[in-house]
């Protein structure tokens, strides 16, 4: 399989069309080899109406990242089917509404750089152009932000923001590999949202950094509020034992 990438900036125009009369339809959910994030394992877990815990059984493996020991999520390899997608059926994406942010931005390729100054996230954008895919060349009128608008990308791209942010924090601070309890630990409080409530609520998992109550009430219910406390957690456990209490608005 050949892959081209091409730089593109995000007024320029949108060569790409994809629908399910194209020749490739469901091609690019074969011979997957694809990281999930923590955001995608929650609107996926919750668009199947499953805990946590039953979806990363079922539907996915665990491995180590080769330098940093961080936990890495993808779909569980499956030879047997040429490694397709769980979630692909005859008509197209049986989850479609939550799948994940690397199936809405296809073909596109997004890398992110942060101000130190200011925090500001700059976006640059690249197509990948593969043999398998025949959407390209199909003129839509729309430029690359338009087409984006169309793929509701933009709550999974700010919690993977976050977390690319605490990896890159993790790598500066702590060079070289995790120890498997702290693998463990990023791993239950990202991946596994579920038993990590579970675990606050029962096992007073949090005793040691704070979360005001209009806090602690919201993560009963919300996974997203649970994440973004999960999220400074880690952080605090990790390298930042003087921040001892949860911060609303806090960027890592
Ligand atoms: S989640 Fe949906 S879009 Fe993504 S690879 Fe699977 S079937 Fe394809
Ligand atoms: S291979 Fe490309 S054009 Fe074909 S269905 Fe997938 S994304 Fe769309």
């Amino acid at each position: 399989m050949t892959q081209e990438m091409k730089p593109v900036h995000e007024d320029g125009g949108m060569p790409f069309f994809c629908g399910s009369d194209n020749e490739c339809f469901n091609e690019c959910c074969r011979d997957l080899n694809q990281a999930l994030t923590p955001y995608d394992i929650l609107r996926l877990k919750n668009n199947l109406g499953i805990e946590s815990a039953v979806f990363l059984r079922r539907y996915t493996s665990r491995h180590s990242g080769p330098e940093s020991g961080l936990p890495v999520v993808g779909f569980k390899p499956n030879p047997a089917t040429g490694h397709t997608c769980p979630f692909v059926t005859e008509t197209g994406c049986s989850v479609y509404p939550d799948r994940p942010a690397s199936c809405r931005m296809y073909p596109l390729a997004r890398a992110v750089s942060r101000s130190r100054v200011t925090g500001e996230i700059r976006e640059y954008f690249a197509l990948i152009e593969e043999d398998h895919c025949k959407g390209f060349g199909k003129n839509t009128g729309k430029t690359v932000r338009q087409w984006l608008d169309t793929q509701a990308v933009d709550t999974h791209n700010f919690y993977n923001d976050k977390l690319m942010a605490l990896i890159s924090l993790k790598n500066a601070m702590m060079p070289g590999k995790l120890e498997e309890p702290q693998a463990d630990m990023f791993y239950l409080a990202l991946y596994d949202l579920d038993t990590f409530r579970l675990r606050i609520f029962h096992q007073n998992l949090l005793a040691e950094f704070c979360v005001p109550q209009s806090v602690s009430d919201t993560i009963r219910t919300s996974d997203e509020a649970l994440l973004d406390v999960g999220l400074q957690w880690v952080q605090n456990q990790l390298f930042g034992r003087d921040m001892h209490c949860f911060e609303p608005a806090q960027e890592i």
